[in-house]
C-alpha cells in the first residue's frame, strides 16, 4: 500500500516472478490515504490477502493495525512487508534483509566493521540487520545529530553491538579499518553526478562499497569506488532481494531472482 501509486517498478518485478513460476497471484499497487490505513488493512484481512508491502508514510503507523512483528521490524519500529501467518498479519521489514542477501553474494558481515552514511529508514533497516547478522562495529555518519544518535542507541541497546555517530563533514575520511561502506542516504537518487562529498581517496580496494540508490544504479559513489578497485554493490541488488524475500514470505516459494532483476531493470530503463 502506498500513498502515491504512480508507475511502480516493484509491481513489474513481483508480477514477473508470479508469471515465471506459473503462480496465479496478483500484486497490485493501491493508493491509501493515512486516515484510511486501518480500513485498508481490515479490508485486506477480509479479502483474504496473503500480505502486502507498504511504503512511506505508512511504515510506522501500520504497526497498530497488525497482530505482531518479526524480530528486526520490532527493533526498527518500521514495517514494509506484511505477511499472513496462521491468520495473523505479521509485520516484517525486508529492506535490510534484501541488503543482507545482496551483501551475501560478496561477503559475510560476521565480525566486520561497517560505515553507514545516513540514519533514515533505509540506514536503520540495514544497520539493524547487519548488527543481527554479527557485524562487529557500525559507525553511523549522518548530517542530523539527533537521527544519528537515535540509531546508535537502537544499535547499542537493542542489537547490543558497538556503534558511534560521527558528524557528516565535507571530505570525511573513511576509517582504514572499515570493511563495508554503505551509502544509505537519498544522495544520488535520480542524479548520477551527486556526490557524498567524502574523501574518495580513503576508499581502499579491500573495501566493499554499497549504495541503496537503485535509480540510477551506477551512482557517483559506485563508479568512484569501482575505479579504486573496491567490490561494489548497487541498490538494485537490495531492491530485487527485498522483493525475493517478500515473494518467499507470502508464497513459501523461492522465486528466480534473475527474472525479477530483469523485469526491474526493464521497468526502470526509461528513467536512466
Ligand atoms: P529518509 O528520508 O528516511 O532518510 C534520508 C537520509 O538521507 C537521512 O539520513 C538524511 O540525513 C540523509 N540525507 C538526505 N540528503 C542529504 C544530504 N544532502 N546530505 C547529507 N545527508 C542527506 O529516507 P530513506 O532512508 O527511506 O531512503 C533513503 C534512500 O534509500 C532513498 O533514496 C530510497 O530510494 C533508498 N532506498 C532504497 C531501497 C532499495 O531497496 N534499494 C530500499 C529503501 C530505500 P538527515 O537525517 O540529516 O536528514
Amino acid at each position: 500500500m502506498s500513498q502515491g501509486a504512480a508507475g511502480n517498478p516493484t509491481v513489474a518485478m513481483i508480477e514477473a516472478a508470479f508469471v515465471h513460476h506459473g503462480l496465479h497471484w496478483l500484486y497490485v499497487n493501491m493508493e491509501v490515504a493515512p486516515a484510511d490505513l486501518g480500513d485498508a488493512v481490515r479490508g485486506a484481512r477480509a479479502m483474504g490477502y496473503r500480505g502486502f508491502n507498504c511504503s512511506m508514510p505508512h511504515k510506522i503507523s501500520v504497526i497498530e493495525h497488525l497482530d505482531g512483528l518479526g524480530e528486526s521490524a520490532a527493533i526498527m519500529g518500521a514495517v514494509n512487508c506484511v505477511v499472513r501467518r496462521e491468520n495473523k498479519f505479521i509485520g516484517e521489514n525486508t529492506d535490510g534483509k534484501g541488503f543482507l542477501r545482496s551483501l551475501a553474494s560478496v561477503t559475510d558481515p560476521q565480525g566486520k566493521s561497517v560505515v553507514v552514511f545516513g540514519a533514515g529508514g533505509a540506514a536503520r533497516a540495514i544497520a539493524v540487520e547487519l548488527g543481527l547478522a554479527g557485524a562487529n562495529r557500525i559507525l553511523i555518519v549522518n548530517r542530523s545529530e539527533s537521527r544519528g544518535l537515535n540509531l546508535v542507541s537502537v544499535l547499542r541497546e537493542k542489537v547490543k553491538i558497538q556503534s558511534e555517530w560521527l558528524p557528516w563533514r565535507e571530505g570525511f575520511a573513511v576509517p582504514d579499518d572499515a570493511d563495508i561502506v554503505v551509502n544509505a542516504t537519498s544522495i544520488g537518487l535520480y542524479d548520477a553526478q551527486a556526490s557524498l562529498g567524502i574523501n574518495l581517496s580513503t576508499l581502499r580496494s579491500s573495501m566493499i562499497v554499497a549504495d541503496v540508490i537503485g535509480n540510477p544504479p551506477r551512482t557517483h559513489l559506485i563508479r568512484e569506488a569501482e575505479a579504486r578497485g573496491c567490490t561494489v554493490l548497487d541498490g538494485l541488488g537490495m531492491l530485487v532481494n527485498q522483493g525475493v524475500i517478500g515473494v518467499w514470505f507470502w508464497t513459501g516459494m523461492e522465486p528466480d531472482a534473475s527474472v525479477m532483476r530483469s523485469a526491474l531493470i526493464k521497468s526502470l530503463e526509461p528513467t536512466y
